[in-house]
């Protein structure tokens, strides 16, 4: 039986993140009142001209530098000619055959132990264009178009037929969708279709090096659906070869409902573009000066921040995965690294209290304490002034109020007892209490040390810095 080998592309489109629309100065804001974010030259009203926004590149150029594109320092915006509801002016504006960026890569870290290997993926171009607006067919008996997304600028990331396996791609997805987050030009929202994929899918013979005919999903809204999309896809087109049924070049759908994808148009029925140069626009001219300006800017990669921090912090590659979850708290675990809290004690913290606290809309995180106060509350911890297990009370009553650690540990009245005279009185108490236990502890009874520790405890309320009650406890019992 012949086996076959999956070969699939992907498209990714990734609105920039630009306070303004691509080509006027209309807000891109998400959730406004359909319509309400429009003027003549993204309603496409005839004479309305466009003017390119330079937010919109600089972004762009960012995307591109992200995954090691190459930036053309002259690109061209095309149109490309359809007709939907969506579309009013009947051309989106696009790039064609001179796009912004080119000729990328993407390597990507697959499986574990002894199946770990590396799938290189070359990104074929990175070209702008606008998006389209929306109909929305959920208003009781009418559907509306709303043309508040009409012009919000987007970037196209298209790579060569590279991967071969559903879970590549959906490793794709992920990454490219880390990357852009972190470099700020995406907030990665799949929800708010601010990150949408097409998946080019075919399969071939192993061992035959010709592609075979490539099937489009199209319009899949999260990375499960499309990884689900791309293997059932796989088992039809196989099937499709078992039984001797011609695979058509078509765009199809997927039914999770049903685990299957299904025909929406057939590349007979795909229109012509009928692309050319945009008119109203001169050649986008950027130069390498502004390029490298860019580049100096790029911050580090999530996946080289991750190594950072196994490598050079020593924690581990779970505490890593976890604290770059998103930029704002790798950056705010970095800051608080940087003003001197200890690495480790930082990321068993703010994995243990913070990050159940911290809510995160896009590329907007809100963590409930400065990364300062952090600091101040584990050198609270570090000098024994307070207990780790007071640290998180004191961190429950200070997330949020901007207050000083110092001040909530004043206001608790929750100072560990550090005063070792004071200790010892309270030592000397529970040996007296607790003459038979003493005499056995003293005779090399170890495990009772744990007796006397809760005992003292006991009496301090748990405040007894515990380090110093176990070197008054074995002075006082002669213990070394
Ligand atoms: P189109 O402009 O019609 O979308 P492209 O040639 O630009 O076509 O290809 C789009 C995507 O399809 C690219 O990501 C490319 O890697 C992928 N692709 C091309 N041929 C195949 C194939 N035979 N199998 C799987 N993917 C393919
Ligand atoms: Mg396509
Ligand atoms: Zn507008």
């Amino acid at each position: 039986m012949t086996t076959y080998e999956p070969v699939i592309g992907l498209e990714v489109h990734a609105q920039l993140l630009t306070k303004t629309k691509a080509f006027c100065s209309c807000s891109t804001r998400f959730g406004a009142e359909p319509n309400s974010q429009t003027c003549p030259t993204c309603l496409g009203l005839p004479g309305a001209l466009p003017v390119l926004n330079r937010h919109a590149v600089e972004l762009a150029i960012r995307a591109g530098l992200s995954v090691d594109c190459t930036v053309r320092q002259t690109s061209r915006f095309a149109r490309k000619n359809y007709f939907y509801p969506d579309l009013p002016k009947g051309y989106q504006i696009s790039q064609f055959d001179e796009p912004i960026c080119e000729n990328g890569k993407l390597d990507l870290m697959m499986g574990e132990g002894d199946g770990a290997y590396v799938r290189h993926v070359r990104i074929q171009r990175m070209h702008m264009e606008e998006d389209a607006g929306k109909n929305l067919h959920d208003r009781g008996s009418d559907s509306i178009v709303d043309l508040n997304r009409s012009g919000t600028p987007l970037i196209e990331t298209v790579t060569e037929p590279d991967l071969r396996s559903a879970a590549e791609a959906g490793e794709y997805l992920r990454s490219l969708r880390d990357i852009f987050v972190f470099a700020n030009v995406n907030d990665g929202n799949l929800e708010e279709g601010s990150f949408r994929c097409d998946a080019n899918v075919s399969i071939r013979p192993v061992g035959v090096e010709k592609f075979g005919t490539r099937v489009e999903l199209k319009n899949i809204n999260s990375f499960r659906f499309v990884e689900k999309a791309i293997i059932a896809e796989i088992k039809r087109q196989e099937e499709c070869m078992r039984t001797g049924e011609r695979i058509v070049q078509e765009t199809r759908g997927w039914n999770d409902a049903t685990g299957t994808t299904f025909s929406l148009r057939s590349k007979e029925e795909a229109q012509d573009y009928r692309y050319f140069p945009e008119p109203d626009l001169p050649p986008l001219v950027v130069s390498p000066a502004q390029i490298e300006a860019v580049r100096a800017t790029l911050p580090e990669r999530p996946r080289d921040k991750r190594s950072r921090y196994v490598t050079s912090m020593g924690i581990t590659a779970y505490a890593a995965g976890v604290l770059t979850g998103h930029p704002k708290i790798a950056a705010f675990f970095e800051a608080a690294v940087a003003a001197g809290a200890d690495a480790q004690k930082a990321s068993n913290f703010i994995q243990a209290e913070v990050l159940r606290d911290v809510t995160t809309k896009g590329v907007e995180a809100e963590i409930p304490l400065s990364a300062a106060q952090l600091v101040e509350l584990l050198g609270l911890v570090e000098s024994g002034a307070v207990s780790g297990k007071q640290a998180k009370e004191i961190y429950a009553a200070l997330r949020g109020t901007g207050q000083s650690a110092k001040a909530v540990v004043a206001a608790l009245g929750l100072e560990q007892m550090s005063d070792e005279g004071a200790l010892e009185a309270i030592v000397r108490k529970t040996i007296d209490g607790n003459p038979k236990q003493a005499e056995q502890l003293r005779g090399g009874k170890v495990g009772l040390m744990g007796f006397f520790v809760g005992q003292a405890m006991k009496e301090t309320g748990g405040s007894a810095n515990p380090a110093m009650l176990n070197g008054v406890i074995k002075r006082l019992l002669s213990i070394t």
